[in-house]
């Protein structure tokens, strides 16, 4: 994606009628709010005539079209040479700027890709959330965890690719543990020469794109040359790599011949909640399936959303040269042209079609229709819970957005605040925070102040404040995030409740601002239940960072145990190197560059790490 924002133009609309110097030509146009956040991205062929249609004659646009158009401030154009260029400038600002009335998906998790490296002279593995246009070959996303964790265990066990950085491997006077329990070749210490390790390579690239039936029938073959050749020892490699393989695709079922690479997509619409379900066949066999809720916005007939979906998922998401939909697409040229951009290949979307491609359209159908039932009664669960959260807590408003906040600590040591956040109901992780406290601790009422003012000065940045904010703590951290709320002159925007275990662990008490007598609920109740559920999710965020940072730390100090280190020179070391890793992988010509420290001292540092290894591997 590119990080350079091509020329634009920012018009103000703040009169509703469209400026004049709009050009006729092709590309982007972006509505924006008084705030000047995007609402609607859109692209045309030709600019001014597809802009005048949203302003000569307001009365006549469908209702939320309108809405949405009373609600920007400001236009802004982006020309293009091309329809195409529009296409694909169209998808990357969507996908960037995510506006409210554009189709979005509802689950909008980062969701973890491989990465293949290819510039290195031996290719390094690893999981990223993020693509980039950076040379290197990317797989996924993976959508479940299970199919990530089966995906990176063939990689590793089959192949053997090394995961450790360019740095850690240039360092390296032998190899790691990875080596000793066969899940890397060793290429650090030549243990597997360059050609070899390229050949692993394009395998695990063959495995990861699908086509795991032509790394079978590869290694069926090299199997047979070493064994013609009486080298028994490589024989007997491919032997186990074949029968992993062969594990996995026997557990995969066969659906269509097994040349055949494509995704299956249905979509079933509801008013403004859409669900789609993605079947991912390749090699012929029904690889992961992928099911996700969608927001409709605005008005759109089917292929309008058909053909939205298919701009934003493939935005992210490997597209395969065959794509089946029950529609025909208006837009086709046009969609299939972005889609084929993204593939860097071919690609056919089909809709007509029978025999077993139609049988897996159903088979996605009843999955989208399940995937919408669930969603709506999710909706119904939700709707009525915010109610009983309303009334039974005093609320103004009902909430939609939901934050928890707990401090984790030990004696003050290493504080950290945690936010969690819900939307409607559900934990919406990208909306999770971590604050490194500056407070003194152990100051509980200092350190839920800092974690509370943090966020609202971010949200009163960001115009985004939550709905409920919910503190774990009794009536004194209610207090102190009370008074945040007010010298920000907010409490009629944000609703305020603290939750805290009654004395002896019997129950659990809910305090409301203004109220002297905390709330007590059944242990069953909704609105009880909701509250703990926030509150512990928080708790188990916090707690997981503490003790990441607190075993970081513990790291650290181990070089404190190591003669001749004390707290400057510890520091020096980290300042120089940037962690312990790259510290424990240091020579001692290397350690010698750090100013002040003495060779003596380099060597017992080298020394040090090659025992803990030695320790570790016994
Ligand atoms: S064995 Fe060598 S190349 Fe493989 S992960 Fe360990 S350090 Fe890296």
């Amino acid at each position: 994606m590119k990080d350079k924002r091509p020329e634009s133009l920012l018009l103000s609309i703040a009169d509703g009628a469209l400026p004049g110097d709009i050009p006729a030509g092709p590309g982007v146009y972006i509505f924006h709010s008084q705030e000047k956040r995007p609402l609607y991205v859109g692209k045309s062929k030709k600019l001014r005539q597809r802009l005048l249609s949203y302003f000569r004659q307001p009365a006549a646009l469908p209702a939320k079209t309108r809405i949405m158009v009373q609600k920007a401030s400001y236009l802004e154009v982006v020309l293009t040479r091309t329809e195409k260029e529009a296409l694909i400038l169209e998808a990357e600002f969507i996908a960037r700027y995510k506006p409210r009335y554009n189709i979005r998906l509802r689950d909008d998790k980062a969701y973890p890709f491989i990465r293949l490296g290819l510039k290195s002279r031996f290719p390094r593995l690893s999981i990223v959330r993020k693509r980039k246009r950076d040379g290197a070959l990317y797989f996924g996303p993976y959508t479940s965890s299970h199919a990530l964790r089966q995906a990176l265990r063939i990689i590793f066990n089959v192949f053997r690719l090394r995961s450790c950085s360019d740095a850690a491997m240039k360092k390296r006077s032998r190899p790691c543990l990875k080596y000793q329990i066969e899940r890397c070749s060793a290429p650090c210490t030549g243990e597997i020469s360059c050609q070899e390790y390229m050949e692993e390579v394009s395998r695990a690239r063959a495995f990861l794109e699908g086509r795991a039936g032509f790394v079978v029938s590869q290694l069926e073959q090299e199997m047979k040359t070493a064994a013609g050749r009486l080298e028994f020892e490589k024989a007997a490699l491919y032997r186990d790599q074949l029968q992993a393989l062969k594990r996995v695709l026997e557990a995969q079922a066969v659906v269509l011949d097994s040349y055949s690479n494509l995704d299956v997509v249905h979509i079933e619409l509801d008013g403004e909640n859409a669900h789609a379900a993605v079947l991912k066949i390749r090699e012929g066999t029904l690889g992961t399936k992928h099911s996700m809720g969608l927001h409709v916005s605005l008005e759109k007939d089917i292929e309008g959303v058909y053909a939205d979906f298919l701009k934003i998922y493939y935005s992210s998401s490997m597209v395969p040269p065959e794509i089946v939909i029950p529609v025909k697409l208006a837009e086709n040229p046009g969609v299939q042209a972005l889609l084929e951009h993204f593939r860097n290949g071919r690609v056919r979307i089909k809709h007509a079609v029978r025999g077993k491609r139609k049988n897996l359209l159903d088979m996605a159908r009843i999955n989208a229709l399940q995937g919408l039932r669930e969603s709506r009664q999710r909706e119904a669960g939700w709707r009525e819970l915010s109610s009983l959260l309303k009334k039974r807590l005093g609320l103004r408003n009902r909430p939609n957005t939901t934050e928890g906040i707990d401090i984790s600590n030990i004696s003050g040591s290493l504080p950290v605040g945690s936010l969690v956040s819900f939307d409607r109901g559900e934990p919406n992780k990208s909306g999770y925070r971590h604050y490194f406290l500056k407070s003194p601790g152990p100051d509980d009422y200092a350190m839920i102040r800092e974690v509370v003012e943090r966020r609202i000065q971010r949200g009163l940045r960001d115009k985004d404040l939550p709905d409920l904010l919910l503190i774990d703590g009794g009536p004194g951290q209610l207090g102190v995030a009370q008074k945040v709320l007010e010298e920000y002159g907010i409490v009629d925007q944000v609703d305020l409740v603290s939750i805290a275990k009654e004395r002896q662990e019997k129950g659990e008490r809910i305090f409301i601002p203004g109220l002297s007598k905390a709330l007590t609920l059944d242990p069953g109740d909704r609105v009880l239940l909701f509250c703990q559920r926030v509150r512990d999710e928080a708790h188990r965020f916090g707690v997981k960072t503490h003790r990441a940072r607190r075993s970081r730390k513990m790291f650290e100090s181990q070089l404190l145990a190591i003669p001749g280190i004390g707290p400057s020179r510890q520091l020096l070391l980290l300042k120089h190197f940037g962690s312990i890793d790259k510290i424990a992988c240091a020579q001692v010509e290397e350690l010698e560059k750090v100013p002040g420290l003495p060779s003596r001292v380099c060597t017992e540092i080298v020394n040090y790490f090659r025992e803990q290894e030695k320790i570790g591997k016994d």
